[in-house]
């Protein structure tokens, strides 16, 4: 078995994956071995991970329930807590129900196992997230990939195939790349093939549409349209989890049969009660996700007057792409030593000859981060 373990890390140097140990609070500013990092990689993006008042939901939720839920759902893991967070995810996303899942990868398993199976084909963007084309594999469904936002190829793959059930899944913002779908001709196409859409709104929820409602907002497209939305709970909301929201009748059908909904235990009740908190106060505080689009379009600027190069996202996701793999990793390595922590996205993360820095902004980052960004930037990939 050694021998086999061995040729993991036997993988050229600059694929080679390793963990940052940290031991401080989540903010832009990291400590490490008690140096403080100006970090720029986090999925945090309204700064909600360490807010005081999710810190109590949390501390008040524990006193009421529990720290963990006992049991899965089906059984007696089910708490008001988890109950009422459910009503406010379909509050939020304008839909009729919303159902809670551990993770965003369980619960794309789960929903797309639970939709499709063995006579049905599924349609994925080449660069749609992990989670998805595992989920994809597992259903045993026809999988058929489409060369990135490419609507002509998706076109001619809908209309070759016969499959009973046509499903399309999308990222809603490629989490690697920071650009969107195309949602609105995705769904012409739907509607011309016969096929359903759904959408992982991971990146999008929160930080996108006028109040934040993510990329359907954005789009004016709702459960008509796109009748299957996944979000996650532990990004913009800044918690833990993830849920699926949209018809009753779609909501129930994951209840009887959604594998990773059934035979997992509940999430902490606690939790629930901390994500309800988040998801109010993203509303009150409209002034962080107004805030973060004002730092992107900073960053941007400050960025494009330096010639450094952008990809097209108005997103929190702002890539730089160095191509190869080993300028990735000396190029963040170059930043960590002048106090900057940007990770270098690899592949098979990224296809090969695109590795690139990812960076990322949060509400809690602030103009003179991001000059120091851009300086540092601009001292490192000149060398
Ligand atoms: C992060 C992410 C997931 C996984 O969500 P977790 O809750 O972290 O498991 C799924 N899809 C996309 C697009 C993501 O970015």
């Amino acid at each position: 078995m050694d021998t086999f373990l061995n040729s993991f890390r036997q993988q050229r140097a600059e694929l080679y994956r390793t963990r940052q140990i940290h031991d401080s609070p989540q903010t832009p500013t990291l400590l490490i071995n008690g140096q403080p990092y100006l970090t720029f990689c986090s999925n945090d993006y309204l700064g909600l991970a360490s807010h005081p008042r999710l810190k109590t939901a949390w501390q008040q939720g524990a006193e009421k329930y529990a720290v963990g839920s006992g049991a899965s759902h089906l059984v007696t893991g089910h708490t008001l807590a988890h109950h009422s967070l459910e009503k406010a995810l379909a509050d939020y996303t304008n839909r009729e129900q919303a159902l809670l899942f551990s993770t965003g990868y369980m619960a794309n398993l789960g929903v797309v196992t639970a939709l499709v199976g063995r006579h049905d084909a599924i349609f994925l963007d080449k660069l749609n997230h992990a989670s998805l084309v595992d989920a994809a594999l597992l259903s045993r469904a026809k999988i058929y990939r489409y060369p990135h936002n490419d609507i002509q190829t998706l076109a001619h793959l809908l209309k070759k195939s016969s499959a009973a059930h046509k499903l399309i899944i999308t990222d809603g913002v490629f989490s690697m790349d920071g650009d969107l779908a195309n949602l609105p001709e995705m769904v012409k196409l739907a509607k011309t093939y016969q096929a359903w859409i759904m959408v992982d709104d991971a990146h999008g929820l929160g930080v996108l549409g006028d109040t934040g409602r993510g990329i359907l907002e954005e789009y004016c497209l709702g459960t008509d349209e796109v009748p299957v939305l996944m979000g996650t709970l532990g990004k913009a909301f800044g918690v833990f989890g993830a849920f699926v929201a949209g018809s009753e009748l779609l909501i129930d059908t994951l209840i009887q049969s959604a594998r990773t909904y059934i035979y997992t235990t509940a999430l902490p009740p606690a939790l629930a009660e901390t994500v309800r908190a988040s998801l109010a106060i993203a509303d009150e505080e409209a002034w962080r996700r107004k805030r973060l689009h004002e730092l992107i379009a900073y960053f941007r600027a400050a960025a494009e007057k330096q010639q450094i190069p952008l990809m097209e996202s108005f997103t929190p996701i702002q890539p730089i792409i160095l191509g190869d793999s080993k300028k990735a990793l000396a190029v963040s390595q170059a930043l960590y030593e002048r106090g900057i922590i940007i990770t270098a996205i690899r592949p098979p993360t990224v296809p090969q000859g695109t590795a690139r820095l990812r960076v990322t902004f949060s509400a809690l980052h602030n103009e003179d981060h991001i000059d120091q960004l851009i300086d540092s930037l601009v001292g490192t990939l000149q060398k």
